[in-house]
């Protein structure tokens, strides 16, 4: 039990229906616990269909999805999902946004006064205890994310499923917020997948970076190792040889070698 990947994808296969080619084709990859993956790939190569998957959103069509041992087949709180746009409640506060996650998940393990706390505890984890009692559409974008993320963190999931969190927000509060992330991964030790398209951010965040081929029938084209010690520091780490040549390599990636392995390209 020990060996077997925290997370194991294999095989995955997703095809719609009405199109010809399957989207995604013998998709694999195992993920350790506590560790932190980016997937990163050109748009519409099936980064969020894949990331549907494992959530339990999206069925795959061959293969499948085994999370700590247990076949993954429908949605479930030890899954988190935080999208690029935020899906808070609007009608609710930030503190009953998560309270609800709360409430929801861990009404049998909590009493009332520890799953308060719990919210509050979550609140202060992304530094927005502040805000706790204003709505989404008092707050910015920046600070709706990071609602979200407390929420999927609320409910203790073991593994916390990103897509292109930060894509929608401007640089200075993206690289706050991926800041953030990384201090929370280090603190909590969550299995982290984060889908994103932006270079910088799956160098600096990730222990592991997975490069989709381009779709249709896309697959893992590579998978580069970031051995880079934590804590990391952004604005170090720009002038580190190993982060230079690791930006590099998936760069030449996206730009030269997206096509399937062994796919002969005329
Ligand atoms: P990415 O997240 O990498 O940008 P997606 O996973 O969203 O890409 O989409 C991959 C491909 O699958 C795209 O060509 C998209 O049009 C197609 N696709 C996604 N969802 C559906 C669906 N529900 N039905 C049919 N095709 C879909
Ligand atoms: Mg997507």
């Amino acid at each position: 039990m020990s060996n077997a990947p925290f997370l194991d994808i294999s095989h995955l296969t997703i095809a719609f229906p009405r199109s010809p080619l399957p989207v995604l084709n013998g998709v694999d990859l195992k993920i350790r616990r506590g560790e932190y993956v980016a997937v990163i790939g050109h748009s519409g190569c099936g980064k969020s269909t894949l990331l549907n998957v494992i959530a339990g959103l999206l069925k795959a069509s061959a293969g499948g999805v085994v999370l700590e041992g247990k076949e993954v087949n429908q949605p479930g709180p030890d899954r988190a999902v935080v999208f690029q746009n935020h899906s808070l409640l609007p009608w609710l506060t930030c503190y009953e946004n998560i309270r609800l996650a709360v409430d929801q998940t861990l009404s049998a393990s909590l009493s009332k006064a520890e799953r308060h706390a719990w919210t509050m505890e979550n609140l202060e984890l992304v530094r927005m205890s502040h805000a706790k009692d204003k709505r989404p559409n008092e707050i910015s974008g920046g600070m709706k994310q990071r609602i979200g993320i407390a929420r999927a963190l609320a409910m203790k999931p073991k593994v916390l499923l990103l897509d292109e969190p930060f894509g929608a927000l401007d640089a200075l509060t993206r690289a706050h917020l991926q800041d953030q992330v990384m201090e929370i991964h280090a603190r909590l030790g969550t299995t982290v997948m984060m889908i994103t398209h932006d270079v910088d951010e799956a160098v600096l965040l990730s222990d592991r970076i997975v490069m989709l081929t381009n779709g249709p029938n896309a697959q893992v084209g590579e998978i580069l190792d970031m051995d880079l010690p934590r804590p990391r520091d952004r604005l170090a780490l720009a002038a580190d040889p190993r982060f230079i040549a690791a930006r590099a390599a998936v760069l030449e990636f996206l730009h030269h070698r997206h096509t399937a392995p062994g796919l002969v390209v005329a």
